[in-house]
């Protein structure tokens, strides 16, 4: 390079439009260390503050004198959390399966029960994370670490290759589906009463328990459905072995099944997201998802069901697996 050279590239750098180095990739370290986007103080602070809530809960509930607004929260988690598997998931994100009204119309107000984003922006974000896994266009890549991966995506602006990106796929679809129309224009007033004043309102009138406990109860069930959805994003991304395809990050892993309603066979979803069990068997112990979904085919409200042959899964296993699969 000459001095001219030189002189003129400082002189480009100076200018206000002058093209910003990118950063180089972040390593898997600690999030503090490797975010890269603005913070959303607002965010984080407000999910601090709702932890902190649900684990004041969590630690001073009286569990053995109030088993029914126990047992109600756990219900209710529940029913959110199949909102989220077999609406959010398999149904609008995957479409592997199809779904009649009666059960579109559940899944919708299941799914309003966890509380989460609006639906469009979860499948949007879903079908991102599967296109682009594990690069920084994936809403919560799991290479910057378990901690972004599981919520600090939240917590932050998101990476401009997401944006970029998450603008590419289409989700179009979502709104042939009148029951998804309905619940995108009323996204707020259904969220707040099925998440929250339904839940709160079921043990204060109808079994009397105290107004601390019945809301303490409904902040600390709605912080735990949070956290086993995205153990799927981090755990499920991080650990775990892998015997349909070894290359990919996303591993088999039970303890994520078992609390996110079988969402936690995540080499299997990665390899065929298609596949309405998310899993290769449909195991119930720890798929309760799909028990729910072969009794709603059994009545007929889901059909078309998608899975692989027994003979393409083996071919796979074979080809990619790790050599785990047992
Ligand atoms: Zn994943
Ligand atoms: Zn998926």
């Amino acid at each position: 390079m000459t001095a001219l050279d030189r002189v003129s590239t400082k002189l480009a750098e100076t200018l206000p439009h002058a093209p910003k180095t990118t950063p180089t990739q972040p390593t898997t370290q600690f999030f503090w260390k490797t975010y890269k986007t603005p913070l959303i103080w607002i965010n984080v602070i407000g999910i601090f503050l709702i932890h902190l809530t649900a684990l004041i809960g969590f630690i001073t509930f009286p569990y053995l004198y109030h088993k029914k607004t126990f047992v109600w929260c756990f219900f209710v988690g529940w029913a959110g959390g199949f909102g989220v598997t077999a609406g959010a998931h398999r149904l609008w994100s995957h479409k592997s399966y199809k779904a009649k009204l009666p059960l579109r119309i559940i899944l919708i107000l299941t799914y309003a029960t966890a509380g989460q984003n609006r639906l469009r922006e979860w499948v949007r974000d879903h079908r991102g994370h599967h296109k682009f896994s594990e690069t920084d266009a994936d809403p919560h890549n799991a290479n910057r670490g378990f901690f972004f991966a599981h919520v600090g995506w939240l917590m932050m602006k998101k990476h401009p290759e997401v944006l970029k990106k998450g603008k590419q796929i289409d989700c179009s679809d979502l709104f042939e589906d009148s029951v998804v129309v309905f619940f995108e224009k009323y996204f707020w007033p259904l969220k707040l009463f099925f998440c929250f004043i339904f839940p709160t309102a079921v043990p204060y009138l109808v079994w009397n328990e105290s107004l601390y406990w019945s809301v303490m109860s409904t902040i600390a069930r709605y912080v735990s459905g949070l956290n086993f959805t995205w153990l799927v994003n981090s755990a499920a991304h991080m650990f775990g072995n892998k015997p349909y395809n070894r290359k990919i990050q996303p591993a088999e892993n039970l303890l994520v099944s078992l609390l996110a309603m079988g969402e936690g066979w995540h080499n299997y979803h990665h390899t065929f997201p298609w596949d309405y069990k998310a899993a290769e068997l449909g195991n119930y112990r720890v798929n309760g998802t799909t028990l729910l979904l072969d009794a709603f085919a059994k009545i007929g409200w889901a059909y078309d069901l998608k899975s692989p042959s027994r003979e393409l899964v083996q071919k796979v296993i074979l080809n990619n697996g790790d050599g785990s699969h047992r």
